[in-house]
This record gives C-alpha cells, sequence and structure tokens, in this order.
C-alpha cells in the first residue's frame, strides 16, 4: 500500500484509508492524558503566525491541512512544531514511504478523547508515553525524507488510534477539520 500524503502526489491515488476501530490505547505506557482547556495551531504561535495553510481539510479530499511558511518553498524547513493542546504522546517514529517522521497525540476536552497527528517531520523531539503540555515543541517541519518542499501535515481525529491511512479520502468518518476544530474548541 502506497501512502500518499500531500500535495505534490495529490493527483495520484487517492487512497481509501482502512477504519480499523481499535482499543483506545493499546501500549501500556500510553495513560490518559490530562484535559486540555483548549487548543492552538501547531506553527507560529500563537495562531499560526507566520504560517498558511496551502491545502485546506476537504480540498481534493485531503484529511488534514498543510501548513507552510509565509516565506515559500523549503523556508519553512527546520521550524518548530508545538502540540496543539495538552495530550500524551501515541507514537513518534518514522513510518517511511510519504509519512516520514510522524508523532501521533492524544488529548481529551470535556472528557472527549481526541488525536492529533503531526507529519513528515525533519525532527522528533518527545517519546512514545510522555506526557506533554500545549504549545511543547514536539519536533521540527520537514519534507518527509526529500519527498515534498518542506510543510506540516496535521491531522485531527475523534476516533482514536485508526490506522495511519493515506492522508486523502472520500470517507472522512473519524476525521475532523483541523482549522475549524482549533478555532471553536
Ligand atoms: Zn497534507
Amino acid at each position: 500500500m502506497v501512502f500518499i500524503s500531500c500535495k505534490e502526489q495529490k493527483e495520484k491515488d487517492v487512497v481509501i484509508a482502512e477504519k480499523v476501530t481499535q482499543p483506545i490505547i493499546e501500549a501500556p505506557s500510553i495513560k490518559t492524558p490530562l484535559e486540555t482547556k483548549d487548543f492552538d495551531f501547531p506553527v507560529g504561535k500563537p495562531k499560526a503566525k507566520g504560517y498558511y495553510n496551502a491545502q485546506a481539510f476537504g480540498e481534493n479530499y485531503h484529511l488534514g491541512d498543510d501548513w507552510n511558511g509565509t516565506g515559500g518553498g523549503n523556508t519553512d524547513l527546520g521550524d518548530n512544531v508545538f502540540t496543539i493542546g495538552n495530550g500524551v504522546v501515541i507514537s513518534a517514529e518514522n513510518l517511511g514511504g510519504g509519512w516520514g517522521n510522524v508523532v501521533r497525540i492524544l488529548h481529551k476536552q470535556d472528557g472527549v478523547l481526541y488525536e492529533s497527528i503531526y507529519a513528515h517531520l525533519y525532527s522528533i523531539v518527545v517519546k512514545e508515553g510522555q506526557e506533554i503540555s500545549k504549545g511543547l515543541k514536539i519536533g521540527t517541519i520537514g519534507n518527509a525524507d526529500g519527498i515534498y518542499l518542506a510543510h506540516l501535515h496535521l491531522e485531527i481525529r475523534d476516533k482514536i488510534n485508526m490506522d495511519i491511512g493515506g492522508g486523502y479520502s472520500e470517507n472522512t468518518e473519524g476525521y475532523l477539520d483541523p482549522t475549524l476544530f482549533i478555532n471553536t474548541h
């Protein structure tokens, strides 16, 4: 299965993500996260200052947002990426293919669990099981080992621990519009 995650390959396959409903927490090291009061954008805190969303949720069946620096090209390569809210790191690893380095974070707000996913990272500075607070640096913007121009692919899900998927799909079950979510939560 080829994972197609971002803009440069958008015209190719639209991979239908496997909708595997799994237990919320598989690894014994993952705790239920502390509540988060609110969320912020993962770049240019506060509120994505100096960045723009180059491919919004739903555009070309995109399942996330693509954050780019306003300088364009690779000017944002190595810029800081922050967690959008308090949470616990579910996983932090290189998934290869079109994903590269990926961090997945579990959040809880008003008793409801959400997951945020940060893809194509140049570096990762958190580890599985780590409890983190909103705005903490989790890594830096990358290019999935040279596949894309540097940008951050961000997904937010309300079905926890699904398969990583393909980044694009007509089926959005379990996926939320990240910008809408952050602005309203
Ligand atoms: Zn993307």
